[in-house]
């Protein structure tokens, strides 16, 4: 075991709370946080080539193309801040993109630590996703329900104001985004369960209970916090 890194992919349906654990996580084991939905919307805000072609594909609740998403992944992840390792929210999300990590990182001699999925029932899924909106300015998320700022429309991170919510967390999206996990990114599943990576944690529980169930599934693989 290498010290003091990390390499986590953390799995799970849109409104798992993958983003909120792996901002937690990032701050715990002092690694980055990569997420590709964040990496694509940045796209779609600059308004760059990639970010026109990820938008059509977004709005519908599909998956952007595999070739894209692993170019980007193999720029990222070749950055310095991730000589440590990495927390991967979001990515892999299909057989091949799980293939294309695996190259990436047996040419850099990296092994993953664990992949784990968070397990929640559809039902709270959609809850989560309609609740959600996030801090326009630091991207803190948050949930009308689950987790409101401390003040009210204050920001606790960064004291920010401006709260935005994704055009893909209406009703209608929701829907096709699920399905698209069922269809092209639960298959991924068997395949780290066969490479004995694979770790399920109850999602369902609070915020910090959940964060507490990955840090056990950390410690049994080996991985210890700063
Ligand atoms: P969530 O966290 O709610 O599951 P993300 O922010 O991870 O959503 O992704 C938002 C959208 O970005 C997805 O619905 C998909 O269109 C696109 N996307 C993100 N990551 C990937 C990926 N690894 N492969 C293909 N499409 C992706
Ligand atoms: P994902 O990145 O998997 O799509 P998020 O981390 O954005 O999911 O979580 C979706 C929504 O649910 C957010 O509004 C978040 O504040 C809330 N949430 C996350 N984890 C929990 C939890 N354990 N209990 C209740 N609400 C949660
Ligand atoms: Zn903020």
């Amino acid at each position: 075991m290498r010290e003091s890194s990390l390499e986590l992919i953390l799995l799970g349906p849109p409104g798992a709370g993958k983003g909120t654990q792996s901002k937690l996580l990032e701050v715990r084991y002092g690694v980055a946080q990569i997420s590709t939905g964040d990496m694509l919307r940045a796209e779609v805000k600059a308004g760059s080539p990639i970010g026109l072609e990820a938008k059509r594909v977004m709005d519908v609740g599909g998956l952007v193309s595999d070739q894209l998403i692993i170019r980007m992944i193999g720029e990222r992840i070749a950055k310095p801040d991730c000589a440590h390792g990495f927390i991967l929210d979001g990515f892999p999300r299909t057989v091949p993109q799980a293939e294309a990590l695996d190259k990436l990182l047996h040419e850099t001699k990296v092994d993953l630590d664990a992949v784990i999925e968070l397990k929640v029932d559809e039902v709270v899924l959609v809850e989560r996703i309609s609740g959600r909106f996030t801090c326009a300015k630091c991207g803190a998320g948050y949930h009308d329900r689950f987790k409101q700022p401390k003040q009210p429309g204050v920001c606790d991170v960064c004291g920010g104001t401006e709260f935005i919510r994704r055009p893909d967390d209406r009703a209608e999206t929701v829907h096709a985004r699920l399905e698209a996990y069922r269809a092209q990114t639960a298959p991924i599943m068997p395949y780290y369960a066969a490479k004995n990576r694979l770790y399920s944690v109850d999602g369902m529980a609070e915020m910090d209970e959940v964060e507490a169930q990955i840090e056990a599934v950390l410690r049994r693989v080996g991985v210890q916090a700063p």
